[in-house]
């Protein structure tokens, strides 16, 4: 069945273009909605994990810059002031509904060497089981490839095999994926359900990205294809109106949903 109403450990991630307005100022009106929803689904006895982006946009709000940094520290630097606002608004919001809120910040090198591989599963498990809802982000501040190359979409695919999740939701600024760009092409049609990931669909998803985040069609995609593969089934969903979330997990058709390629 095409639906998330079973799935009990769910990664979520969400993006930058879903967090802040176009300025990089946090979109709070958004925020709390999606806390509020989370917390929900976290109450009715789903262990939710959040992987959040956001930290480099947010930092250049806060800071007044004129846009994203050119130059790596810079833009390091921009993260560390970014990731301490982006958190203390989670924690706030959350409290609100009274839970716990843990941050974890990781890098590539953390999930390829086992024995920090190790560590990383057994900590984030523990938050877990702590009943401490994990919020990770990439570790922008020190890890200069993921600046360059990374994107919070495949380690959310990575976060969802560590905590062998029975659901990654990625949650974007368009409604799923599309055969085309939509914003370029009228013809473009949303897929709804996706047994296989095709090689027109590879093509289809581009390369590009927001100004503001890192990811595009195509990093969700891979994101999609590590996780499915994993027997982890995946959306890929609009962000827009958070309460939409409580649709997917009432079996409803939201988004694009990518079917697991095997049974976990
Ligand atoms: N880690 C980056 C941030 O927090 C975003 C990466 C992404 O957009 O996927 O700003």
């Amino acid at each position: 069945m095409n639906s998330l109403s079973d799935a009990k450990t769910v990664v979520f991630k969400v993006g930058t273009s879903t967090l802040t307005y176009s300025n990089g100022k946090p979109n709070l009106r958004r925020m709390a909605k999606l806390v509020s929803v989370l917390s929900d689904l976290e109450n009715q006895g789903r262990e939710i994990i959040l992987v959040s982006s956001g930290a480099i946009a947010v930092g250049v709000a806060k800071m007044n810059l004129d846009g994203k940094p050119k130059e790596l520290e810079a833009i390091q630097a921009t993260a560390c002031v970014g990731q301490c606002e982006l958190m203390f608004l989670y924690d706030k919001f959350f409290s609100e509904y009274n839970h716990i809120i843990g941050q974890m910040l990781i890098t590539k090198s953390d999930i390829d060497d086992p024995e920090r591989h190790k560590n990383l599963s057994a900590s984030l498990n523990r938050m877990r089981k702590m009943g401490v809802i994990p919020i990770i982000n990439e570790n922008d501040s020190i890890a200069v490839d993921e600046i360059v190359y990374g994107d919070n979409d495949q380690l959310s695919a990575q976060v969802a095999k560590l905590v062998n999740a029975d659901a990654l939701v990625i949650i974007t600024d368009i409604d799923g994926f599309f055969t085309a760009d939509p914003s370029s092409d009228p013809e473009a049609k949303m897929l709804t359900v996706v047994d296989d990931i095709t090689s027109d669909m590879k093509s289809a998803a581009g390369g590009n990205g927001t100004s503001r985040g890192t990811g595009g069609m195509a990093t969700k995609l891979k994101a999609a294809a590590a996780a499915t593969e994993d027997g982890i089934n995946t959306v890929i969903m609009n962000g827009y109106d958070p309460e939409d979330i409580f649709k997917l997990f009432e079996g409803r058709q939201i988004g694009t949903f990518f079917k697991a390629k095997k049974n976990k």
